[in-house]
């Protein structure tokens, strides 16, 4: 191996996708529940998104942000009416694009600095992050990111982060400060810890206490957006309106692209010269986006999302009752978790020798992500090879 050793890999090479299905080197078909980590969420191959993707790479790659292209600027004017129409209490948005999720946090951190600076001088520069939360592997989104696993290695990181407890409403009350907090920041659904949805009394909380603050709520739904929880934004179901919000992972239904959408008045203190991507707003990247967006609202995907999650939990409950090693199962709309007592990468493992892909997260949990267009008999296929794979790890032992 030529790469550095940074990804426990699966002995797996895929060659080729269609839809909810990946297929490796031997011909061997796996049913995708991963979807490149919620990326393809209009599954593998999409005929509108290779379309996209193919028209733009004949037209035009890049040109830089010395000029404008129309696919970003198609894309932003989508970005912020979807925003707009979803948070009509937040008024008009505007879209600063990067090329990842780490990115799109960055400028989401850069954008509180700068907000913070603004109303309170330089002493207002903290944000408050949750505990378990997941932004990036940048120096400031891992700043954001309270996990001593990846945190403690790097050290010193950025200053201004305070930690509270997810759902821990008195903490997060003595936390935000009106002379020091320029923002929370936090997920709806907490990903990558494990599919850990935060409660709506606590995000309502957050949205009032940054008011009576002036600080900014910031979402970060660069793996919960465009509906995978079964709504556009994981945000609706906590009734709130953020200040911003970061994308990532589905938004290029395969390309690398980020995107901080944030309230007019904000997004207009990043002025020229304040922050920059080189690749940011690739005509390629942004074409594929709005591609992924009109089959999202056209074939209905959110609404599906939530349907079909709602069929998914449902099963994941009846495998709790059917094998001792499954506690239970949480989650919003398409993103899932299966709670294990314990062996969930064997569990995991015997899934791919079923031809079903899921995500161990630790030694307890399964993270199920299938793509937004997964039919009701895809669904019910990849439960009967989880029931399967359960059956073959067998009961926990003790
Ligand atoms: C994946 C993820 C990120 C990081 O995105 P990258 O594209 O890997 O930098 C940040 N926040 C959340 C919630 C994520 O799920």
């Amino acid at each position: 191996m030529h790469t550095f050793p940074t990804y426990r890999r699966a002995p797996l090479t895929f060659v080729r996708g269609e839809g909810a299905w990946l297929w490796d080197e031997a011909g061997h078909a796996y049913l995708d529940f991963v979807s490149g980590l919620g990326v393809t969420a209009l599954g593998h191959a999409h005929p509108a998104v290779v379309a996209a993707i193919r028209a733009q790479a004949g037209e035009l790659l890049h040109v830089s942000n010395l000029y404008y292209t129309a696919p970003a600027a198609y894309l932003a004017e989508a970005l912020t009416r979807l925003a707009a129409r979803q948070s009509p209490e937040a008024g008009r948005f505007r879209v600063f694009f990067a090329n990842s999720g780490a990115e799109a946090v960055e400028a989401a951190l850069k954008l509180a600095r700068r907000a913070g600076r603004e109303r309170g001088g330089p002493a207002k520069h903290e944000v408050v992050v949750l505990r378990d939360s997941f932004h990036g592997r940048t120096f400031g989104a891992l700043s954001a990111t309270a996990r001593p696993v990846y945190q403690a290695p790097f050290e010193p990181l950025v200053p201004g982060f305070r930690v509270v407890p997810r759902d821990d409403l008195a903490a997060l009350r003595a936390a935000v400060d009106p002379a020091r907090t320029a923002a929370v920041l936090l997920e709806v659904v907490q990903g990558e810890a494990g599919v850990w949805p935060v409660s709506r009394a606590f995000l309502q909380e957050a949205r009032r206490l940054c008011d009576t603050a002036g600080a900014l709520l910031l979402v970060d739904e660069i793996q919960t957006g465009l509906g995978r929880t079964g709504r556009w934004f994981a945000f609706e179901h906590g009734g709130i309106a953020p200040d911003g919000f970061t994308l990532a992972k589905a938004l290029g239904g395969g390309l690398p692209i980020g995107a901080l959408v944030a309230r007019e008045p904000l997004a207009c203190l990043l002025g020229p010269g304040q922050h920059a991507s080189t690749f940011g707003g690739n005509p390629v990247a942004c074409r594929a986006a709005l591609a992924v967006l009109q089959v999202l609202e056209e074939a209905g995907l959110v609404q599906r999302a939530r349907e079909m999650g709602e069929r998914l939990a449902a099963g994941l409950e009846g495998l709790a009752a059917r094998h001792p090693r499954v506690r239970g199962s949480r989650g919003l709309g398409l993103m899932r978790a299966l709670a294990l007592e314990g062996g969930a990468p064997a569990v995991a493992e015997a899934c791919r020798q079923e031809g079903l892909l899921v995500n161990a997260i630790g030694e307890d949990t399964l993270r199920l992500l299938p793509p937004l267009v997964v039919t009701e008999a895809e669904v019910d296929d990849a439960l009967a090879r989880l029931d399967r794979a359960l059956a073959r790890v067998g009961p926990p032992r003790g």
